[in-house]
This record gives C-alpha cells, structure tokens and sequence, in this order.
C-alpha cells in the first residue's frame, strides 16, 4: 500500500484499459468508463470480468450496457434524448 489515497477503480471503454481515478478530484478521462467496486486493481479486473465479461472496448459490449454507460458520458450528454 503505498499511499492512503481513496482512488475509484473504472474499466475505460474507449481506451480498453483500467483506469484509476482519485476520488478527490473530477476523472480525467472522459470517455465511457465503468466505476468498479475494488480496493485494488486486481479486485477491480475481476469486478471487470464479472460485469462486463471479455470485452475491452464498447462495440464488443451488449447494447444495454453501452446505454447504460452512454450516461455517464459527461461531454455527451442531452438532456433531451
Ligand atoms: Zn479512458
């Protein structure tokens, strides 16, 4: 452990690899990210799997999940769609 900084593990769809963001600060990736519910990054790749299976980037995700993350999409958001 090498610091006690709180950090929110997320799978990135659009850079297919595992992102860590710290919790005091907004995430400096902006593309489709899941947040996993993980302590450590080997939590987080086995939370990946479970949910989310072998895909790394967003074509390879069933349509609801790729709906489900378009919402969190900050850049892409329409409040009317
Ligand atoms: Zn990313």
């Amino acid at each position: 452990m090498p610091t006690t900084e709180r950090v929110t593990y997320a799978w990135c769809f659009v850079h297919a690899s595992l992102h860590v963001f710290a919790q005091a600060s907004t995430p400096w990736c902006t593309a489709a990210w899941a947040a996993l519910d993980a302590a450590d990054r080997e939590a987080a790749l086995t939370e990946k799997q479970t949910r989310f299976g072998a895909a790394r980037f967003f074509d390879e995700l069933p349509r609801e999940q790729q709906l489900a993350l378009r919402h969190m999409e900050p850049d892409k958001h329409h409040p009317h769609e």
